[in-house]
């Protein structure tokens, strides 16, 4: 099924990101826990992709899984930036032959060793290039973009975010998901400067449940996130005890869902990461909004 379709219904949902293993010791453990996520029933699961091509190529064995042993949608992500035009073309047949509907198609972080390289000659530079690609390929792939209601940390500012965000989307995204974020008043601005810059296509929020004290700093590091001083107090308070902290976490995530939900929002996405007991405590806390 296509995401664009699912995103059009009018009931609430949640969808779910689980990454590949790195190695192949961890498949079983990995598609273990992400089987145990299937069961939950979610919208549609998102499969990440190693930028740098390490574990690429379990993310379609794993999303392959994910619909054909449980029936749920999947979305498969991709990353063009280290990659050659020939790599890109044999991993769009790779998807086209496991039948996945479903491609988030991104740029990736350019490696370390590629930071201060002359980029004109590069195959790719910007998502932009890839959803082209994908689109002219094959019209009917539903395609997702990524969207950074913080502003990508690479953007000068948010006005040329937006302006490259606009030309992605015209390029070919039927929906976009966000960047994690932990204050949702900073999603709802997004929304409104987004529609204002006449993007109209859905918008899922993403979302990160922290639950030990050292993700905080990694998704500090990897988002460049705005920490509220009410998710801040939580990890002064709980950070060095592991079980409240994760019972903490995961209450925030719920709430920040919550508030999403009566604001009008109908699928977010749970950066879950491969962790079943946080998923289906989230599904738990909302049964009767999900009406599960
Ligand atoms: P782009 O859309 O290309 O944007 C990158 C930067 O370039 C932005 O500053 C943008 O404003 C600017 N820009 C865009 N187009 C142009 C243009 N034409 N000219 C000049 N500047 C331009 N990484 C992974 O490695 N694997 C994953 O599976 C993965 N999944 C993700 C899922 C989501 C929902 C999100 C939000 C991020 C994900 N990432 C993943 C991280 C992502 O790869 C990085 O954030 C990366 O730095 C940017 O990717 P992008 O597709 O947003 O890039």
């Amino acid at each position: 099924m296509k995401i664009k379709d699912l995103l059009a219904k009018e009931t609430l949902s949640l969808s779910f990101e689980v990454f590949p293993p790195k190695t192949e010791s961890a498949f079983d453990s990995i598609k273990h826990a992400t089987e145990e996520i299937a069961k939950l029933n979610p919208s549609f699961m998102s499969v990440t992709y190693g930028a740098g091509g390490g574990t690429s190529k379990y993310t379609l064995d794993i999303a392959k899984n994910i619909k054909e042993l449980y029936g749920v949608p999947t979305l498969a992500h991709l990353t063009c930036v280290s990659s050659t035009k020939q790599t890109v073309r044999e991993r769009i047949a790779d998807v086209k032959a496991a039948g996945i509907e479903n491609v988030m198609a991104l740029r990736g972080d350019i490696p370390k060793e590629m930071e201060n390289q002359d980029r004109s000659g590069w195959a790719y530079r910007h998502a932009i290039d890839l959803i082209r690609e994908l689109k002219e390929d094959d019209p009917d792939l539903c395609i997702g973009g990524a969207c950074y209601p913080e502003v990508h940390p690479e953007s000068v500012n948010q006005k040329e975010d937006l302006r490259f965000l606009k030309e992605k989307v015209d390029a070919g995204c039927d929906f976009l998901t966000t960047q994690m974020f932990f204050d949702n008043n900073l999603l709802y601005n997004f929304l409104y400067k987004i529609r204002e810059a006449g993007i109209t296509v859905p918008v899922i929020p993403g979302i990160m449940p922290i639950t030990n004290a050292k993700q905080v700093e990694r998704a500090i590091k990897l988002s460049g996130s705005f920490m509220p001083q009410r998710f801040k107090s939580l990890v002064d308070k709980f950070g060095t005890t592991p079980d409240a902290m994760k019972q903490a976490g995961i209450a925030y995530a719920t709430d920040q869902i919550i508030d999403l939900f009566a604001n009008g929002i109908k699928n977010v996405h749970v950066y879950s990461m491969n962790k079943p007991d946080v998923a289906r405590k989230i599904v738990e806390n909302l049964s009767d909004i999900l009406g599960k």
